[in-house]
């Protein structure tokens, strides 16, 4: 696994403690198109092309199975939270339901963690059981995927459906990860049955698009009344600030 908080003061990605990767690779290229009209690949993947190709041996669109990975959070006494999984998405199609059942076996082992799942592939949440220390997120459309392009309202269609799906999930934790925050998302989010939600801005690198003002105003007044935590990503450029984490999370 890896540790998010670094000893150099580098928070890494702030909202877990470590990354934990039991099966790498994706086939969604998601890709996001700038406000300025530029369009940017999902950042796994340029990592896995640039500077991990030694990982990736047979691209970044095959799938690959660690199992000599699944171990390692049985491995790490103190509780943490673990993002699960940060270089692919576990609920991908192509991912055998073993691979994820024996992924969910040691989630239901390492009782004392909290488990982040985070996925795009949303129908897919329906054929598991989810122990309750695993909190179950999905991810605001990209721009593009599987090479094509989303419209703004098949984007917002899907944000539809993925809460929709959620609703029916029975675990103590649904979250959302806004990353970015790229239209007026909160009149969707009306009602939904998220436990906790991040926000985030839009990069390219080191540039960085913040959203609308009156975007992420409205998110928060909408989150705010229906008792959802909040958690801003460090690349927005928001006050007050909020890093917030569900109730449950304070036992960690
Ligand atoms: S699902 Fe995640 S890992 Fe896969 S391409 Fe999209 S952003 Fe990248």
């Amino acid at each position: 696994m890896n540790k998010q908080q670094k000893p150099n003061g580098g928070r890494g990605i702030e909202w877990t403690n470590f990354t934990w990767n039991p099966v790498q690779g994706c086939q969604h290229a998601c890709r996001w198109e700038m406000p300025d009209g530029s369009i940017v690949p999902c950042y796994v993947e340029v990592i896995a092309k640039r500077v991990a190709q030694k990982a990736y041996p047979h691209g970044f669109e095959h799938h690959y199975w660690n199992p000599q990975k699944l171990d390692e959070p049985l491995k790490v006494v103190e509780p943490s939270k673990i993002f699960l999984d940060s270089m692919s998405d576990l609920m991908g199609d192509w991912v055998p339901d073993e691979q994820i059942e024996q992924v969910l076996d040691i989630c239901r082992q390492a009782t004392w963690h909290t488990f982040q799942l985070l996925t795009k592939n949303a129908p897919r949440l329906l054929e598991f059981d989810f122990p309750p220390n695993v909190w179950v997120g999905v991810s605001a459309p990209p721009s593009f995927m599987f090479g094509k392009a989303l419209s703004l309202n098949q984007q917002k269609r899907m944000v539809k459906r993925q809460l929709d799906i959620l609703g029916k999930l029975d675990v103590p934790v649904r979250w959302m990860s806004i990353e970015p925050l790229s239209f007026d998302i909160a009149p969707l989010l009306k009602g939904s049955p998220l436990e906790w939600a991040i926000i985030g801005a839009a990069t390219n690198g080191k540039r960085v698009y913040q959203p609308q003002p009156t975007w992420i105003q409205n998110v928060i007044e909408v989150l705010d009344e229906q008792g959802t935590a909040i958690f801003f990503k460090g690349n927005l450029d928001w006050t007050p600030w909020r890093e917030e984490f569900p109730e449950i999370a304070l036992e960690l």
